[in-house]
C-alpha cells in the first residue's frame, strides 16, 4: 500500500514549566516510564543537591564559578537565574536526539522557556498548573525540601509564573496525576499529527486513479458517481 504523505521523523522539543510543587517532575517521570521515545534533558544548576539528589541523574551540580565558565563557553541552549541559583540546559545531545526521532523534554522555569521560544518557536510549550494556590502551598510544605523562607520565595514566584501562562501552547491542571499524564500524552500525540510536519505528498495522477477505480472488476455492478 502506498502512503499518501511523508511526515517528519524528527522528534519534538517539549518544554514543560509550572510553579515549584505543581508536579512537573512526577508527570514527566510517569511519561518516561511509559514511552521509550522520550528523552529528558538533564539540566545543570549551581544550587546545592537536596537529600537524595544524585549528580548526573537529577542535575549536573556545579559551583557558581563552574556554571559561569560554562556560560562563557556557550554550552547552554538557555540558562536563567532562579531564586539566587543558576539553572541551564546543556546544548549537547539535544539536536542529535531530535534528529533521531526522539522527543526531548526540558523541565525548565519561565525565563528559560521564553528563551527557547525565541530560538525554537516550533517547540511545544506546556504549563503544568496546581489545582489551587492552597493545594500548591500544601505540597510545598509537605515535601519538606525547603525551609520556610525558601518556600515563601517559591510561593511568591508561583504567582508571577502563573501570570505568564498565555505564552504557552497548552495548560494542564495537575489535580490527579494520572489524568494530567493522560492529557500530556494526548498533547504529544496531537503534535505528531500537525500538518506542518508533512514533508511530502505523493498523490498519483487523479484521472488515472479514477480510471483504475472504474475498471475495478469488484466495483463493476456498483453504482458509483462522482
Ligand atoms: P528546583 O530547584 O526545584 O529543582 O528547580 C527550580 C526551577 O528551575 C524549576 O522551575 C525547574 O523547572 C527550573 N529548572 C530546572 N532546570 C532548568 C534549566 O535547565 N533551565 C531553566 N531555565 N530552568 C530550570
Amino acid at each position: 500500500m502506498k502512503n499518501i504523505i511523508k511526515t517528519s521523523s524528527r522528534g519534538n522539543l517539549i518544554v514543560i514549566s509550572g510553579p515549584s510543587g505543581a508536579g512537573k517532575d512526577t508527570i514527566v517521570n510517569e511519561l518516561l516510564k511509559e514511552n521509550e521515545n522520550i528523552w529528558l534533558s538533564i539540566s545543570a544548576t549551581s544550587r546545592k543537591p537536596r537529600s537524595g539528589e544524585i549528580d548526573g541523574i537529577h542535575y549536573f551540580f556545579l559551583t557558581k564559578e563552574e556554571f559561569e565558565e560554562r556560560i562563557k563557553d556557550n554550552d547552554f541552549l538557555e540558562y536563567a537565574s532562579y531564586n539566587d541559583n543558576y539553572y541551564g540546559t546543556p546544548k549537547s545531545d539535544i539536536v542529535e536526539k531530535l534528529n533521531n526521532g526522539i522527543d526531548v523534554v526540558l523541565v525548565i522555569e519561565i525565563q528559560g522557556a521564553l528563551k527557547v521560544k525565541e530560538l525554537i518557536p516550533e517547540a511545544v510549550f506546556i504549563f503544568i498548573m496546581p489545582p489551587s494556590m492552597s493545594e500548591l502551598r500544601r505540597r510545598l510544605v509537605d515535601r519538606k525540601t525547603e525551609d520556610k523562607e525558601k518556600i515563601l520565595k517559591r510561593f511568591k514566584t508561583a504567582y508571577k509564573e502563573i501570570n505568564e501562562i498565555t505564552k504557552y501552547n497548552y495548560v494542564v491542571i495537575n489535580d490527579q496525576v494520572k489524568d494530567a499524564v493522560d492529557k500530556v500524552k494526548a498533547i504529544l500525540l496531537s503534535e505528531k499529527c500537525r500538518v506542518d510536519r508533512i514533508e511530502e505528498v505523493y498523490l498519483d495522477n487523479e484521472e488515472e486513479e479514477i480510471h483504475e477505480l472504474l475498471v475495478d472488476k469488484n466495483l463493476e455492478n456498483k453504482d458509483i458517481s462522482f
